[in-house]
C-alpha cells in the first residue's frame, strides 16, 4: 500500500488538540536520541534506553500509573521488532514491522493500558496483535490475555517471540477480530489496535458489564476512545486524537 507517513501522529503534533498535555512534553518529545546504527547494544544499554523511554515518553507525559510503568521497564521492546527496526526500538513513534503494519508508538502504548486500568485477575482480549509487544505487556498485568491477529505470518511470528520470551499467559490466535473470541468471553477489558470506522458489536457483547474497552475509531480521522460498557449502552470516557491502521475484514451486512 505504500504509505509513507508514520500511522500515529507524534506526540508533538498531537499536543495542539490535547490541552491537558502540558508542554513540557513537547520539550520531552524532541529530547529523544537519534540512534539509527546501534542496533548491537548490550543487556544493560538497552534497559538503560528503556528507562529512558519510560521517563521522558511515558512519565512526562502523564502516564503515572506505576503497574504500567513497570511493565513497560520489563519488557524489551526491541526483541518485538524487525532487527532492520531495532536501533529506534525505544524511540518515540511507531515502527515498522512488516506487512505494511507497525508497532504503535510507546507513549500510546502507555496510554491505552493505563486507560484500562488492568487489574491481576483480568481477562483481556486484544484485537491487533501485530508484533505481540501490546500483549507481552499486558500479559504483566492481567490473568489471561487472547489476542488475534489476521495477518497469519505476524500471528506466527508473535506466538514466537511470545513463547520465546517466557509470556506463558498470552494466547495468539489467527482470525479476524470483528468476531472477537466468543469461547473465552465475557473479556473484563478489551483493547483495539487497528481502527474500525464503527465499534465491532461482537466486541460490546463480548465485553462483561461495566467493563473497559480501548479501541480507535474512525478512517481519515480517528479517536481513539475508551468506553465503559452499562446497562443503557457504551459510556465514553475519555478519547485522543489517534492515526492507527486501519482494521481490515469487515463482514459485510447480512440482509
Ligand atoms: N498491538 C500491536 C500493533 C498493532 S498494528 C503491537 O503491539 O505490535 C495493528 C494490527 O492489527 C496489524 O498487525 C493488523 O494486521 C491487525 N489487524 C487489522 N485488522 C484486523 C482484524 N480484523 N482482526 C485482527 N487483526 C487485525
Amino acid at each position: 500500500m505504500g504509505r509513507s507517513r508514520p500511522r500515529e501522529q507524534a506526540p508533538a503534533r498531537r499536543l495542539a488538540a490535547l490541552p491537558r498535555l502540558c508542554a513540557a512534553a513537547v520539550v520531552a518529545a524532541c529530547g529523544c536520541h537519534a540512534s539509527a546504527g546501534d542496533a548491537q547494544k548490550s543487556d544493560a544499554e538497552w534497559a538503560s534506553a528503556r528507562r529512558q523511554m519510560v521517563d521522558v515518553q511515558l512519565g512526562a507525559r502523564g502516564i503515572t500509573s506505576p503497574r504500567v510503568l513497570d511493565a513497560m521497564l520489563r519488557v524489551p521492546r526491541h526483541l518485538f521488532v524487525p532487527e532492520s527496526a531495532r536501533a529506534a526500538a525505544y524511540d518515540d513513534g511507531p515502527l515498522p514491522i512488516g506487512y505494511d503494519q507497525t508497532i504503535s508508538q510507546p507513549y500510546i502504548v502507555g496510554f491505552m493500558t493505563q486507560a484500562l486500568d488492568v487489574g491481576p485477575g483480568d481477562r483481556v482480549l486484544e484485537i491487533g496483535t501485530g508484533s505481540g509487544y501490546q500483549a507481552a505487556v499486558l500479559s504483566l498485568l492481567a490473568r489471561n490475555v487472547y489476542t488475534i491477529e489476521i495477518v497469519p505470518p505476524l500471528a506466527d511470528r508473535a506466538r514466537d517471540t511470545l513463547a520465546r520470551l517466557g509470556y506463558r499467559n498470552v494466547e495468539v490466535r489467527t482470525g479476524n477480530g470483528y468476531l472477537g473470541w466468543p469461547e473465552h468471553a465475557p473479556y473484563d477489558r478489551i483493547i483495539v489496535t487497528a481502527a474500525p470506522d464503527e465499534v465491532p458489536p461482537a466486541l460490546v457483547a463480548q465485553l462483561r458489564m461495566a467493563g473497559l474497552m480501548a479501541i480507535p475509531v474512525g478512517t481519515s480521522w480517528q479517536e481513539l476512545k475508551i468506553l465503559r460498557r452499562s446497562e443503557s449502552g457504551m459510556k465514553t470516557l475519555e478519547t485522543l486524537p489517534v492515526r492507527f491502521v486501519p482494521m481490515i475484514g469487515k463482514p459485510s451486512p447480512r440482509l
